[in-house]
């Protein structure tokens, strides 16, 4: 998209303990260059290394995200992390709605969109996720729940600073299976449609990711497709030299 800085995110998962530190430290020197003026990049480790993280982070433009929030501020969620904690911990951005926690937790739009408004409130870019199953696709319906997510994941505060959508197949997380280039492009066009119709200018500005095994070997040709504004990478983000390479496309 014209006019928009696209971003490279890394979701880590469930993975990384102290010795990761290592790769972060090594993407936040990797991508202290020139080229993070035309990119912005950020890698969302467990909750347990954010605050560390950060710190290893203070002169580098790599920023640091959470995976995930509770809806509310504070109170007895045991377990939960709140916004306000992402925030403190000088975390920048939250992935909300992933696949594996609408599978594993449940969480339904409505939550997810809960959990936007929070992230806004403690004003953390949220990274709300969406994406059609297997059976969705092949049944034809993908633009219907890329249509009834948008709508009911993404909050009205929305606006292209405080919101990334990221389009994640369900089925082409973790799988090495990635959608054809003309399906992605197809996806991104009906989402930027969907933003701009509600949103107006803050929709075409808003990043859309395309996320779902993206590699070094295959991110060039999929951050090409008009409406994709960065990637969002799972597996390849674990390894700093992966994820710099598909950085580098940029
Ligand atoms: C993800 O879960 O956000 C993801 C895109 O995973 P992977 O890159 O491993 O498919």
């Amino acid at each position: 998209t014209p006019d928009v800085l696209p971003l490279v995110a890394g979701n880590w998962k469930m993975n990384g303990t102290r010795a990761s530190l290592d790769q972060i430290k090594a993407i936040a020197e990797g991508v202290d260059t020139p080229l993070s003026d035309k990119v912005e990049t950020l890698i969302c480790p467990p909750a347990t290394l954010l605050y560390v993280a950060t710190a290893l982070c203070d002169d580098s433009p790599l920023e640091i995200g959470a995976q995930d929030c509770h809806h509310k501020q504070f109170g007895a969620h045991t377990g939960d992390l709140s916004a306000d904690m992402i925030a403190d911990c000088f975390g920048t951005f939250v992935i909300v709605g992933h696949s594996e926690r609408r599978t594993d937790h449940a969480e339904t739009d409505e939550l997810v969109r809960a959990k936007a408004q929070a992230a806004h409130a403690a004003e953390l870019v949220a990274i709300i996720c969406i994406g059609e199953t297997a059976d969705e696709r092949k049944s034809g319906k993908t633009l219907d729940v890329l249509k009834r997510q948008l709508a009911a994941s993404v909050p009205d505060g929305a606006t292209a600073e405080n919101t990334v959508i990221a389009y994640e197949p369900v089925w082409a997380i973790g799988t090495g299976l990635t959608p054809t280039v003309e399906d992605v492009a197809e996806a991104h066009a009906f989402m930027r449609a969907e933003l701009v119709a509600r949103f107006r200018a803050e929709g075409r500005g808003m990043r859309i990711l395309y996320g779902g095994s993206v590699k070094p070997s295959n991110a060039a040709e999929l951050m090409a497709v008009a409406n994709v504004d960065g990637a969002l990478i799972g597996g390849a983000s674990l390894k700093a030299e992966d994820f710099l390479a598909i950085w580098a496309v940029y």
